[in-house]
C-alpha cells in the first residue's frame, strides 16, 4: 500500500524516514533485544534516548541554559491548567489573548484557578486577524501573558513574538512550534502537544524559565508540578517511553534537514503558493488577513459550499486525505506541518486546479 499526502491538523504525517527508522528499530533497538517499548524507563538505554532529545531540542531552539525542558503527559489541553497552578504564584490573575478556538479553551480552564483578564480578542473579526499590540490591555499586576501563537484550526498565526509589557510570556505553540527559529529567551512557558509537528500524540513538550517555578497553587497534582518533575528528570511517574522515543527521533530528521532555519524556508515556499492558489481562484477563498496567515494550517472554503463533501471525496481518491475544516467551522483545512513534502502542497494544488476544471 503506498503512502498518502495526509493534511490532518493532529495527529499528522510524521517523516517517513523517521516511521521507517522505527520500523527498523522496534523488535530489536540497537542489539539490546528488545523494544524501546519494552525497556525501563530507568534503565540507561532508556535514559540516553531520553536524555538525547532533549539534548536536540535544546540545540534545535537554542535554548537557554536556565531554562528547564520537561516532557510530560495530559496534552496541551493539561498545560491550559498546569499553566496558571504553577504560573500564578499568588497573584489574583493572569492576562490572555483570545485569538481563536484555542486560546478560548485556554482561558476557560484558566479560569478554574483564577481571574482571568481578556488583553485583547479577535472575536469580533471571526478569528481572522490578530488585534495590534498597541490595542491590547495589560494589567501590570498579573501573573503573566498567555497567547496561542498558531491557531489550529482559525489558521492564524502570530509573524513576530507579541512585547510582554514586562509580564511573563507564556505561548501555546502546540500547532508551530519548530517550523521556524525561535527567540526562547523573550519566554517564561512554552508548551505544545507533540502530534503535530514533533512526533505522535501522548507526550507534550514544556518549556521552562527556571525562576518561575517551585510556587505551585496548593492542591496542584504532582505530575503537573514543573518543578517536581524537573527534579526528577519527567519521570515523576512512568513517562510515555515510546512516544519521547519517536520524538527524539524527528527531531534527529529535523537535524539533518538542516534545523528550523532550513525549515522555515521551505514552510514559507509550501504556505505562499498554496495561499497563491487560493488567492487567484474565485471557486477557492480563505478568509484570514494576509498579515497573520498560518503556514502550518490552511483553512478554504469553495464558493459553492454544496461541493465540498465532493470535493474531499475526489482528494481521497487522489491520495489527498483528511482534507475536512474542524468539525466546528465546516469547510476544507490543509494541515502542512514540516513532515509535510513540499510535493504534497504541490499535489494539492494541482488537484485544486483540476476540481476547480471539472467543477467550476
Ligand atoms: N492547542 C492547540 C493550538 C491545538 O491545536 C491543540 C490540539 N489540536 C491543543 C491545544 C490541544 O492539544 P491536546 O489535544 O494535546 O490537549
Amino acid at each position: 500500500m503506498s503512502r498518502t499526502y495526509n493534511f490532518s491538523a493532529g495527529p499528522s504525517m510524521l517523516p517517513e524516514a523517521v516511521l521507517q527508522r522505527a520500523r527498523e528499530e522496534i523488535l530489536d533497538w540497537r542489539g539490546t533485544g528488545m523494544s524501546v517499548m519494552e525497556m525501563s524507563h530507568r534503565g540507561k538505554d532508556f535514559i540516553a534516548i531520553a536524555e538525547k532529545a532533549e539534548a536536540d531540542v535544546r540545540e534545535l531552539l537554542a535554548i537557554p541554559a536556565n531554562y528547564k525542558v520537561l516532557f510530560l503527559q495530559g496534552g496541551a489541553s493539561g498545560q491550559f491548567a498546569a499553566v496558571p497552578m504553577n504560573l500564578l504564584r499568588g497573584k489574583p490573575s493572569a492576562c490572555y489573548v483570545n485569538t481563536g478556538i484555542w486560546s478560548g479553551k485556554a482561558i476557560s480552564e484558566a479560569k478554574l484557578y483564577g481571574e482571568v483578564k481578556l488583553a485583547a480578542s479577535a472575536k469580533e473579526s471571526g478569528f481572522t486577524t490578530i488585534p495590534a499590540r498597541a490595542s491590547w490591555t495589560l494589567d501590570p499586576q498579573a501573573a503573566y501573558l498567555h497567547y496561542t501563537s498558531n491557531e489550529t484550526i482559525n489558521g492564524v498565526e502570530f509573524q513576530v513574538i507579541p512585547d510582554a509589557g514586562g509580564l511573563p510570556l507564556v505561548c501555546d505553540m502546540s500547532s508551530n512550534i519548530l517550523s521556524r527559529p525561535l527567540d526562547v529567551s523573550q519566554f517564561g512557558v512554552i508548551y505544545a502537544g507533540a502530534q503535530k509537528n514533533m512526533g505522535p500524540a501522548g507526550i507534550t513538550l514544556v518549556i521552562v524559565r527556571e525562576d518561575l517555578m517551585g510556587q505551585t497553587l496548593a492542591g496542584t497534582p504532582g505530575i503537573f508540578d514543573y518543578q517536581k518533575q524537573a527534579e526528577n528528570g519527567s519521570m515523576l511517574n512512568t513517562p510515555p517511553t515510546y512516544n519521547w522515543y519517536l520524538l527524539g527521533l524527528v527531531l534527529e530528521w529535523l537535524q539533518e534537514q538542516g534545523g528550523v532555519a532550513a525549515m522555515e524556508v521551505r514552510n514559507v515556499r509550501k504556505a505562499e503558493k498554496l495561499y497563491a492558489a487560493i488567492d487567484a481562484s474565485p471557486f477557492y477563498s480563505n478568509p484570514v488577513d494576509p498579515a497573520c496567515r498560518s503556514r502550518m494550517n490552511v483553512p478554504f472554503r469553495l464558493a459553492n459550499a454544496e461541493l465540498e463533501k465532493p470535493f474531499a471525496a475526489a482528494a481521497k481518491a487522489a491520495g489527498l486525505v483528511t482534507l475536512e475544516g474542524h468539525r466546528s467551522v465546516g469547510g476544507m483545512r490543509a494541515s502542512i506541518y514540516n513532515a509535510m513534502p513540499e510535493a504534497g502542497v504541490d499535489a494539492l494544488i494541482g488537484f485544486m486546479a483540476e476540481f476547480e476544471r471539472t467543477h467550476g
